[in-house]
């Protein structure tokens, strides 16, 4: 039995792009697209929800109004759900892209019961241009695509990191990793790992995260192995 049988899985832009920080870093993408491969054929159902910081974000956008450049940050996930589907199709996956903002002639509209169909005949969904909502986040859309699709867990991929520690482990040497945490520690100790209506949509509707390094892209098969315990999970209560 599986630990999880349907799982979002967040990626962010910025896994996307590994050391680069810009644009695609095709052998990295390539590995993320093996491991998610592999995860599929434990016979995991994955939706898979796409940042796009490696191309922009709207709030460190240019001297544009916030929900113009909100928008072109939704643009730039659907622009990274392609590169996706493509590896993963070049793989013999079957996938389908869904955005938020229409665009049929690029992927499929997003729709919750067609969502869920897909994954239920054994494709990879990909959700790309966010909430279609300016000021909201791809971490928000994680979240909200896990509760609407019904995911036991959402897996949150971070680069530089393999968990949530109590500070900056890349600047702090006496850093320490959570193992388990609650949504109420990561809000009352303001614990960056993802935007506040991000944590408290889950936290409020009762939906599992875990946090793994992504950087290292076979840790994302090893949550399904039940030997290791990776990166740190996070729930309501315990
Ligand atoms: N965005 C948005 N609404 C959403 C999701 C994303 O307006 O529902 C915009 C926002 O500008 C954001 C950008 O898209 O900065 C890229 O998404 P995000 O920053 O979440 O990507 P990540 O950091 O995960 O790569």
């Amino acid at each position: 039995m599986q630990k999880f049988k349907r799982v979002v899985l967040k990626l962010s832009g910025e896994a996307l792009a590994g050391n680069k920080g810009f644009g695609f870093d095709d052998e990295v993408i390539e590995k993320i697209c093996s491991s998610i491969k592999e995860v599929h054929n434990l016979g995991v159902e994955i939706a898979i929800v796409v940042g796009g910081g490696n191309f922009w974000r709207g709030r460190s956008g240019a001297q544009i109004e916030r929900a113009s450049s909100d928008t072109i940050g939704m643009l730039g996930t659907v622009m990274n759900g392609l590169r996706i589907q493509g590896s993963l199709e070049e793989m013999g996956l079957d996938t389908r892209l869904m955005t938020a903002i229409d665009m049929k002639e690029v992927a499929e509209p997003y729709i919750r019961r067609r969502a869920i169909r897909h994954l239920e005949k054994g494709r990879i969904v990909i959700f790309s241009a966010g909430t279609g909502l300016p000021y909201f986040s791809t971490d928000t859309t994680a979240s909200l695509r896990a509760l609407e699709i019904d995911a036991d867990v959402i897996l949150l991929g971070k680069t530089g990191t393999d968990g949530i520690y109590d500070k900056d482990p890349n600047a702090f040497d006496d850093a320490v990793k959570y193992d388990k945490l609650t949504y109420k520690e990561i809000l009352q100790q303001e614990i960056k790992i993802m935007d506040t209506t991000a944590t408290s949509l889950s936290m409020d509707n009762n939906m599992p995260l875990i946090a793994f390094g992504i950087d290292d892209p076979e840790n994302m098969v090893k949550i399904f192995s039940q030997e290791e315990d990776i990166g740190t999970i996070v729930k309501e209560k315990f």
